[in-house]
């Protein structure tokens, strides 16, 4: 690189520079803080998108606008001063773009110990830079993720050792930090597994899913000693390029919601007045006892219930005279009952009974003794009291019904029979 120091020709210093296999550039130093670039290399012109013919010999405040030409006269500046190489990093607003280079200046000294000349070798670094940006972001997000996220959320490393946990996980586990802190993985699974309704399957699970990083999770349920619920979603880690970096574990606690589902699902099949099942409740549980009772060839009853008269009983009691009769007369059949019949309020003033593993002898005697305690119900109400009484129409499964409503329309039919008979009274079909 001799000619670099004496050449005073642009072209000449401009073929020279071109050896160099990295974008490189030589400044002039002129006095009084003037600096004129003599030459840049194709190198440089590739990657710029500036041009050797345009820019040899002018000042870089010809070049490059006021605000750039100011960034870099900066480190020119400073290179003259100090009189000896330095490097730098910097972002430029370049004829194609911002890019950023890491550039090393070298000043050449002459006899008198002026720096005259400096020699500029830059290479691109846009794509560290960019990457190490992307990097900053993405960990920015994982960070607030952690921190906000409603999961309790844990990532484990390919060997199985603790990477990440957030405030969540440690507070739905009941972990100390610094068991994590430390990294304590046998110790925090010690104090999950003394939480758990049932270690063993849950220390059995995750050992199979770290064997296997592809497998998936979902939704899986956890239950706590504590009556706790949680779900679990877990997935393998891996980048772009097929590797796999470990495993994210998400515990979501679903107690609350679990209950208020429960409640929903238990409202939607209750009905409101009296407390007892609903016609949806009763028509459930009357499809899976005749699936049941086909499977196994176990019988089954049903019971139409219906109180007399009471259209009267609303007009001379009221409205709520009629109500305070539809809860006595609930709360009166309730006790009479095994946990395994199905009593429900179809609508109205009328009732269903399913019993289960019984014939129509025993279904029949029920049948009457439900007769005679409704018979013997004394309502209570604002505008006095008075009795009730109710026609009961019963009907077993037969081999050759169909379907489930079968028996249900036979109830019906002989509970209209009881009806056209006089009232408080049973009949069968
Ligand atoms: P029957 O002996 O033939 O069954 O005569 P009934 O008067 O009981 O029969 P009907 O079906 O004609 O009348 C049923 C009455 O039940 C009509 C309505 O006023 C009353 N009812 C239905 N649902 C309710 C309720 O939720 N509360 C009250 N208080 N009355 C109701
Ligand atoms: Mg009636
Ligand atoms: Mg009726």
């Amino acid at each position: 690189m001799h000619g670099l120091l004496e050449s005073r020709d642009y072209a000449e210093l401009h073929s020279i520079l071109n050896y160099l296999g990295i974008a490189a550039f030589v400044i002039d130093v002129e006095g009084d803080d003037v600096y004129r670039l003599a030459a840049i290399n194709e190198r440089h012109e590739q990657l710029t998108g500036m041009r050797h013919a345009d820019c040899a010999g002018r000042r870089i405040d010809e070049i490059l606008s006021l605000e750039v030409a100011e960034q870099v006269k900066i480190n020119y500046r400073r290179c003259v001063h100090q009189r000896a190489p330095i490097d730098y990093d910097e972002s430029l607003e370049l004829p194609n773009g911002t890019s950023y280079w890491r550039t090393n200046l070298v000043p050449y000294i002459d006899a008198s110990g002026r720096v005259f000349r400096l020699l500029g070798t830059s290479f691109e670094i846009s794509r560290t830079v960019h990457l190490e940006q992307k990097a900053r972001y993405q960990s920015s997000l994982l960070d607030a993720y952690l921190e906000e996220s409603p999961d309790g959320i844990l990532v484990v490393d390919a060997d199985n050792h603790i990477k990440n946990w957030n405030r969540r996980f440690l507070e739905i586990w009941n972990i100390p930090a610094d068991v994590m802190d430390a990294r304590d993985g046998a110790r925090a699974l010690e104090i999950v597994r003394a939480q758990l309704r049932d270690p063993d399957e849950f220390v059995d699970r995750i050992r199979e899913l770290y064997q296997r990083l592809d497998q998936e999770e979902k939704e899986h349920r956890i239950r706590m000693r504590d009556g706790r619920i949680l779900e679990r979603y877990s997935r393998g880690l891996r980048d772009r390029e097929g590797t796999w970096w470990g495993r994210i574990w998400f515990y979501r606690d679903i107690t609350e919601q679990e209950r208020i589902t429960e409640k929903l699902v238990q409202l939607s099949r209750t009905d409101m007045l009296t407390d007892i099942a609903n016609r949806r409740a009763f028509m459930d549980t009357l499809a899976e006892e005749y699936q049941r009772a086909r499977r196994y060839g176990h019988p089954f009853t049903v019971l139409m219930i219906d109180l007399d008269h009471f259209k009267a009983v609303n007009d001379r009691y009221g409205h709520e005279g009629g109500d305070a009769a539809l809860k006595a007369f609930s709360q009166t059949i309730k006790p009479m009952l095994r946990h395994t019949d199905q009593f429900a309020r179809m609508g109205g003033e009328e009732f269903a009974l399913l019993l289960p593993e019984s014939g129509l002898d025993e279904a029949m005697q029920l049948a009457e003794r439900i007769g005679q305690a409704v018979a013997a119900i004394e309502v209570n109400c604002r505008r006095g009291s008075f009795g009730i009484t109710a026609s009961i129409g019963v009907s077993a499964l037969q081999p050759q019904d169909a379907d489930p409503e079968e028996p249900l329309g036979r109830a019906d039919r002989a509970l209209y029979t009881a009806k056209e008979a006089g009232r408080n009274r049973v009949a069968c079909n």
